[in-house]
């Protein structure tokens, strides 16, 4: 590990200074995700800044009837809240289907969202990999992809971003909330947070250097049964090949409203608002559920390794849909 110094802030404000202040500072939080990556070297902080001590680990209720996540909220904490469990079971079910409980315990809601891609080309140092070094080319492309992905993707890279409970935020229609080194807040709708790699897969977020996650803010619940189905190698603690999260309201025997994201797919969680928009009005049916599908994977490119993502895509949208589509 390169030496840093090291910053325990108090105040948003030290956070933010030291931030300001120190050339490649990076905020560390429960570091899950950074410290393994100190140590084998991809990281290389020149001063890290803990940021566990900032008061942002209360769920608060917002005036708009949502909930305001503070960013220091654990993974854990956070999939136990009564009204997470109530009112969002899809973010519940995607944070208790991915790690550990152990590391749940540590893992925050900022954390979780910044954390960087499993690509193992990209933790090999040995490797080319244009996220890691600009430049040097991309490993994964002609080699060993199966965990890569099918949409979104480039010639530079076709790494997948790893978090479950972006998924699950994403179909929520959440919105992070930042605050940059000047003290300027902004919310970015959760679907810009991540850039797509296009020739800069090295830039992998919409925050500016130093900007810092405050919290998330989750919009009021919609009608509809929701619902994270994700595949994996083992039944636990292993990355998404795909998941799906899926809400779908039914009038009658009429879809009122359905949407769905995909993870495991692309660089970012995915959406598809013609494959959710077809499904309105419509009565629920395995064909429309399929067609949903078929729109969701139409741009879908394989890489050989990872060729058997789009098939099991499309069935696992199927399956999530018609499972959210049923009542009780
Ligand atoms: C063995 C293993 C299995 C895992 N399996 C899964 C899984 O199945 N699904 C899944 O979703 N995740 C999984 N994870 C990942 C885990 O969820 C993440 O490592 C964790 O959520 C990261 O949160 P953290 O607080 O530890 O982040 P850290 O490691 O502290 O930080 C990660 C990044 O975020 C930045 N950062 C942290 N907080 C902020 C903030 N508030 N503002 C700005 N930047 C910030 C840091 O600078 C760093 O770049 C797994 C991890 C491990 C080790
Ligand atoms: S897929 Fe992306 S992260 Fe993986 S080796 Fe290629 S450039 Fe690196």
């Amino acid at each position: 590990m390169k030496p840093f110094t090291y910053q325990r802030a108090g105040e948003l404000r030290d956070a933010l200074a030291g931030a300001a202040g120190t050339p490649n500072a990076k905020f560390i939080s429960g570091g899950t995700n950074l410290l393994d990556l100190m140590k084998l070297e991809i990281e290389r902080p020149a001063h890290l800044i803990d940021i566990n001590h900032l008061p942002f680990n209360a769920i608060e209720e917002t005036a708009e009837g949502g909930l305001r996540i503070g960013a220091q909220v654990r993974n854990s904490t956070l999939a136990a809240d009564p009204r997470i469990r109530s009112n969002y079971p899809v973010l519940a079910q995607a944070l208790l289907a991915g790690a550990s409980a152990q590391i749940r315990n540590k893992a925050s809601t900022g954390g979780n969202l910044l954390q960087r891609t499993r690509c193992y080309y990209f933790y090999d140092r040995n490797m080319p990999c244009n996220k890691r070094k600009p430049g040097s080319g991309c490993a994964a492309l002609h080699g060993f992809n199966r965990m890569h992905a099918v949409l979104g993707s480039s010639d530079a890279c076709i790494a997948v971003h790893p978090s479950d409970m972006a998924v699950a935020m994403t179909v929520l229609d959440a919105s992070v909330e930042t605050m940059d080194t000047e003290g300027v807040t902004r919310q970015i709708p959760i679907g810009d947070l991540h850039r797509l790699p296009g020739t800069t897969p090295d830039i992998e977020t919409q925050l500016k250097l130093g900007e810092m996650i405050t919290a998330v803010i989750l919009p009021p619940v919609q009608p509809g049964r929701q619902l994270y189905r994700k595949v994996r190698d083992r039944a636990s603690y292993a990355f998404a090949l795909v998941s799906v999260a899926a809400i779908v309201h039914v009038a009658g025997d009429t879809i009122a409203g359905a949407r769905f994201a995909l993870g495991g797919v692309a660089a970012k969680p995915w959406r598809v608002p013609e494959a959710e928009a077809i499904l309105l009005g419509e009565k629920v049916s395995t064909e429309m559920f399929e067609r949903a599908a078929d729109i969701a994977l139409a741009n879908a490119i394989g890489r050989g390794g990872n060729d058997f993502k789009i098939p099991l895509a499309k069935r696992t949208i199927q399956q999530a849909l018609a499972a959210a589509s049923q009542r009780g």
